[in-house]
């Protein structure tokens, strides 16, 4: 089956006329046909953006939010066909493909309450008879460009508070799902106005990088790969810009920390969604006291997973070919640096990757520094705390972090001292709620947050307004 281009409500072939396959990756077989879009296709897209924001940005922000819950409940309705498909397009296992859809779902419903906030501050003048307050003022047709590993949620996070706060949207999906961001889209049509939503499916190449360069495009938000992200920053040239990029995210556990529990921690953190989660746990850094005890409770528990096809398993495949390379490479860097190759390490077959753990890694290695995005754990010792919270931070990125302890004092004092966007106390570093900010520190990101009400600030500007009912000229600081 063949999908098209979602530009000014209607499904439309590409310019060029070219189109691409997604496959399965666990067994490579065809989801669909997609445009292979290029610059021409952003260009319709962003000016079917520019036409309805004249409309949408004068809907009132309740009357969108109601737009929402509905698109929220079609969601619902459809939650298990979609999970399903998130199974069939990225690989992770059913129960997660389901969350991920769940996500979407409870974002969109958060984002329809804040239809009837979306404040602004009101405050003293210092001047007589005269009103000063701010409000919020949507952007303009914005950019969204999204990874494959959350195929519906991480869109669903960018497109909820978009719309909400006033803006119209050109969607550029990863090449890996595009199917998904076409139920997405389906699901849409009919609710929302022609024009506000646009998706153009294709390559970053070709269709990522005019949407960074459009001028006609007041806001990009991006979510990707570090290198990716430089790109846009470079390029984006004067929008604003959200980039939410990669981790490197370590667990502590401490000498006092119930290990049984830290285990499991460990192997969602580590092993769930296949290990291709920006907040996947990537290291584990154990206090020496019981680094021993912990890996081998560990090893005893990840033969006891199933690697297999998303409906049955606990661990699902890779997204791709090119990703299990990557994989593989990194565990032969691994070796070489001389970390202990403990579990795994080998692939299985096809996208299929073994559940791979390496202790003995020193801080300066590069599987303890470089995103690998795959199912490899690397194990480090510490002395104590302060040692622990040293080699966590020792690290280019800062998403998510998490401490297992039993002793509230080394809580707190991880929640200090732990450079990143996410702690988690005795639990994994993943599970993020749509109504909390989310986002990171260093590489990775530019400081802004998705999701929560700072999910709102991404999408909107401020504008100040004073109202002077004196009837004469006032000057402010005094002037005469
Ligand atoms: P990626 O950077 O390769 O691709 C992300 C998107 O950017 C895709 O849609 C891709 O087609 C597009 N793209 C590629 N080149 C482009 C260019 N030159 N200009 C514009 N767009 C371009 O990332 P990926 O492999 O899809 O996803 C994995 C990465 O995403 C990991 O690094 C992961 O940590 C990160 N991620 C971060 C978060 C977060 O919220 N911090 C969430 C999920 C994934």
């Amino acid at each position: 089956m063949a999908y098209g281009n979602y530009i000014n409500g209607r499904w439309v072939k590409s310019a060029g006329g070219r189109t691409f396959r997604s496959l399965n990756p666990a067994n490579s077989k065809s989801l669909g046909v997609f445009q292979k879009s290029n610059g021409k296709d952003v260009n319709r897209a962003v000016t079917a953006a520019k036409r309805a924001y004249e409309k949408w940005r004068l809907v009132p922000a309740p009357e969108r939010g109601g737009m929402l819950l509905e698109i929220s409940a079609r969601l619902k309705k459809n939650k298990r066909r979609l999970g399903s498909l998130v199974t069939q397009e990225m690989g992770k296992q059913l129960s997660e493909g389901l969350g991920d859809v769940q996500e979407a779902i409870d974002v969109f419903e958060y984002m329809a309450g804040e239809g009837r906030r979306l404040f602004g501050h009101t405050t003293p003048s210092e001047l007589r008879n005269k009103f000063a307050c701010t409000i919020r003022m949507p952007l303009g047709p914005v950019g969204l460009i999204t990874p494959w590993n959350f195929p519906i949620a991480i869109p669903a996070w960018k497109i909820a508070p978009a719309l909400i706060c006033g803006n119209t949207i050109v969607f550029k999906p990863a090449t890996d799902t595009p199917r998904c961001a076409v139920e997405l889209a389906k699901l849409m049509d009919g609710i929302l106005p022609k024009g506000v939503l646009n998706l153009v499916t294709g390559n970053g190449r070709e269709v990522g990088a005019p949407i960074v360069r459009h001028p006609g495009l007041r806001a990009l938000s991006f979510t990707g790969s570090r290198a990716v992200g430089e790109f846009v920053i470079a390029n984006a040239g004067v929008k604003k810009v959200g980039l939410e990029l990669g981790g490197k995210n370590p667990i502590i556990i401490m000498d006092d920390a119930d290990l049984d529990l830290a285990v499991d921690g460990v192997i969602w953190g580590a092993f769930g969604t296949t290990g291709q989660r920006c907040t996947a746990a990537s290291r584990v850094i154990v206090h020496k006291n019981v680094h021993d005890a912990f890996v081998k409770k560990l090893c005893r528990r990840i033969p006891k997973l199933s690697i297999g096809v998303g409906h049955k398993c606990d661990i699902g495949p890779l997204v791709n070919e090119a990703a299990v390379e990557k994989v593989d490479d990194y565990v032969k860097i691994g070796r070489k640096e001389r970390a202990k190759l403990v579990c795994g390490g080998s692939r299985i077959k096809g996208n299929f990757y073994e559940l791979t753990v390496f202790t003995n890694v020193k801080p300066s290695m590069r599987i303890a520094q470089e995103e690998i995005f795959g199912p490899v754990l690397s194990v480090l010792k510490a002395k104590g705390l302060d040692d622990a919270i040293a080699i966590a931070n020792d690290s280019d990125y800062g998403l998510s972090t998490a401490i297992y302890t039993q002793d509230v004092n080394n809580a707190f004092v991880a929640i200090r001292d732990l450079d990143a966007g996410l702690t988690y106390v005795n639990s994994s570093t993943i599970g993020s709620e749509v109504h909390l900010p989310f986002g990171g520190t260093k590489k990775t990101g530019n400081g802004t947050r998705e999701a929560g009400i700072l999910g709102i600030e991404e999408f909107s500007e401020t504008k100040t307004v004073y109202i002077d009912y004196s009837g004469i000229l006032q000057k402010a600081q005094g002037i005469k």
